[in-house]
């Protein structure tokens, strides 16, 4: 690898199939068991962008939705904003949690995503550096079981990236995801069979 390359930085997914995603960030303020039975019975795929510490602490709960089809990848160790920082501050935060995650879940994460979406050049190469082929934005947000898109056209398109966390109102979030995704014409799909 040239020491210039870099992970791709999308906020959606080019492609054309009638799909779209769904992420799930962080990890440490709310793991509500219920999301665990739903996600296993209505086959609902989804990427987890965990905080190693989070994911070493409740690795159990985190299994059992990677057991239910989930992905487990990598959202930085401390949750720090990334932007501006220095490479190796950079480095330490992706890699120290990619090896962790790969530790605890069998495998190593290949995509990323940066805390608040903050990054820089040198977060793309450093992600590259840490394993990952490419880091993510996202198109719409869900919280409390509502959707915000980014434009005035309230529709998911297909390749779309929808960001919601692990909070209290998961539940809602899901379904109100997973409305809008159908609403749309669309179905989700598994961000990981896209990239890479
Ligand atoms: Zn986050």
């Amino acid at each position: 690898m040239p020491e210039s390359a870099s992970a791709m930085w999308l906020s959606r997914v080019p492609t054309t199939n009638k799909v779209a995603f769904i992420t799930i960030d962080d990890g440490a303020l709310s793991r509500k068991p219920e999301v665990i039975e739903f996600i296993r019975q209505a086959k609902i795929p989804v990427t987890m962008f965990l905080n190693s510490p989070a994911a070493t602490k409740y690795t159990p709960y985190f299994k059992a939705i990677q057991e239910a089809g989930g992905m487990v990848e990598n959202h930085t160790i401390t949750h720090t904003s990334l932007k501006g920082k220095s490479y190796e501050f950079q480095k330490k935060e992706i890699c120290g949690s990619a090896d962790k995650l790969a530790k605890l879940f069998g495998r190593r994460p290949t995509l990323f995503r940066p805390p608040f979406g903050n990054k820089d050049a040198t977060t793309l190469k450093a992600a590259h550096d840490c394993g990952a082929q490419a880091a993510f934005f996202w198109t719409q947000t869900v919280d409390k079981g509502i959707v915000r898109y980014q434009t005035s056209k309230k529709v998911v398109q297909p390749g779309d990236v929808l960001l919601m966390h692990f909070r209290p109102a998961l539940m809602d979030d899901l379904l109100g995801a997973l409305n809008a995704i159908y609403k749309s014409g669309l179905t989700p799909a598994l961000l990981e069979d896209y990239i890479g």
